[in-house]
């Protein structure tokens, strides 16, 4: 990868103080959360908006009616699988939900959950499993933190409608054995539905390798895109055959006073309605990773950030508290605690040095932070544009903090 190329299509990184400095520029180091998008994407969506305050939103969305016909198909081609199991959304949790509230569920059905769901994905099982009179239960994790199978295989039976993995948490680097954990659960008849939000962009993610039923994942945390974006993979079987819980006049058509069709493919979980520019920037974003080279980039992720995880441990007080050790992979998130000063305090520390980090708390991860006995760790997740001296700029602050 070009690394000039890289970071002169990232505006973001030279804001600065005095942006001629390499000790003033940006340190970004919030991928996990919102990156920064390369400059194409931010171009793309103001060049759109600025169209439809010209021509208005209808035609301007036909003037790129190819292009958002593509988004689906650039999307299908980082996974690995054909457009039509692709529904574009407009968050992850939009997605997983619009899979999850579809999923039939009835008194004495079980939905297994990890222990790093995500608090959104969390709740709605709970509010299903209350009014459905199902029960959610955590999958047991193994003492280095990952979801452990043979845990798992024990609870499987046939009462166990739906089972939520989680690829990486938000709250840190492990990366749980999720194609494994898919094959048992999916052997026993469940279906399975993956939260690949911190994956996407930032690790391997082929659909049909890991052989889940269905895949959530946002635009913009590790592909860059802008906020308010989103997709749902579907397995094809069921993007052609599952009802989703909502539908309008794009989902399905009506055919007759008493009849309506629903769209042949996963565009049955897609509204009409939708922020035609910002999907014009998810498709520049996910354009941009696929001519980058999807393989260069999750590599100059784990580099980066096995790096800065050897740095910081490193620290005297510093405690890095990613799970996974040595047994599993660990991806880009590294979190991260000081003796005597709040992960609160850290973030805003280093923002006035102009160092982007922020801090992922309990009610994120509710299960995992609290058997960990954690309130909040900082989360620092490098992407491919960082620098290792920008690296090493921030493992000074945090040492000198
Ligand atoms: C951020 C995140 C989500 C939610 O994504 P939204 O786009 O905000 O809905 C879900 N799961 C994980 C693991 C996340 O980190």
């Amino acid at each position: 990868m070009d690394d000039a190329r890289l970071r002169a299509d990232t505006p973001g990184l030279g804001s600065g103080p005095d942006p001629t400095d390499p000790a003033s520029g940006h340190v970004f180091l919030d991928s996990a959360g919102s990156s920064l998008p390369p400059g194409v994407v931010t171009e793309t969506v103001i060049a759109h908006l600025r169209r439809e305050a010209e021509v208005g939103g209808y035609r301007a969305a036909n003037e790129r009616i190819d292009e958002l016909d593509g988004v689906r198909g650039s999307i299908a081609e980082l996974l690995g699988t054909v457009p039509g199991a692709i529904a574009l959304s407009d968050s992850a949790t939009r997605a997983w939900t619009d899979f999850f509230y579809s999923v039939p569920l009835g008194p004495g059905d079980r939905v297994l959950i990890c222990g790093i769901d995500y608090a959104a994905n969390a709740i709605a099982t709970l509010q299903r499993a209350r009014a459905a009179g199902a029960s959610v239960e955590r999958i047991p994790s193994d003492e280095s933190g990952l979801l452990d199978l043979a845990a798992l295989a024990r609870m499987l039976d046939e009462r166990v409608k739906l089972v939520s993995l989680v690829y990486v948490p938000t709250n840190g680097g492990v990366v749980n054995p999720v194609a494994e954990a898919a094959r048992l659960a999916r052997a026993s008849g469940a279906l399975v539905l993956l939260d690949a939000c911190q994956a996407a962009g930032q690790l391997p993610l082929d659909v049909t390798e890991l052989d889940v039923d269905a895949v959530s994942a946002t635009g913009r945390k590790w592909l860059r895109g802008p906020r308010g974006t989103g997709f749902l993979y579907l397995r094809p079987e069921l993007a052609a055959t599952m009802e989703p819980q909502r539908l309008d006049l794009h989902s399905a058509t009506w055919t007759g006073p008493e009849s309506y069709e629903l769209a042949p493919d996963a565009r049955r979980f897609e509204f009409w309605e939708h922020d035609v520019a910002a999907r014009l920037g998810l498709g520049a974003a996910v354009r941009y990773l696929l001519d980058l080279g999807p393989e260069a980039v999750y590599a100059a992720v784990a580099d980066r950030s096995s790096h800065l995880r050897a740095a910081l441990g490193a620290l005297a007080g510093v405690t890095v508290r990613d799970l996974g050790g040595a047994a599993g992979a660990r991806g880009g998130i590294v979190s991260f605690t000081k003796d005597g000063i709040a992960p609160e305090a850290i973030r805003d520390r280093l923002a006035e040095r102009n160092i982007t980090v922020t801090v992922s708390r309990a009610s994120s991860t509710l299960l995992d932070m609290t058997e960990r006995g954690l309130a909040a760790v900082v989360r620092a997740s490098p992407h491919c544009f960082v620098s290792y001296a920008e690296l090493d700029r921030f493992v000074a602050a945090v040492a000198a903090l």
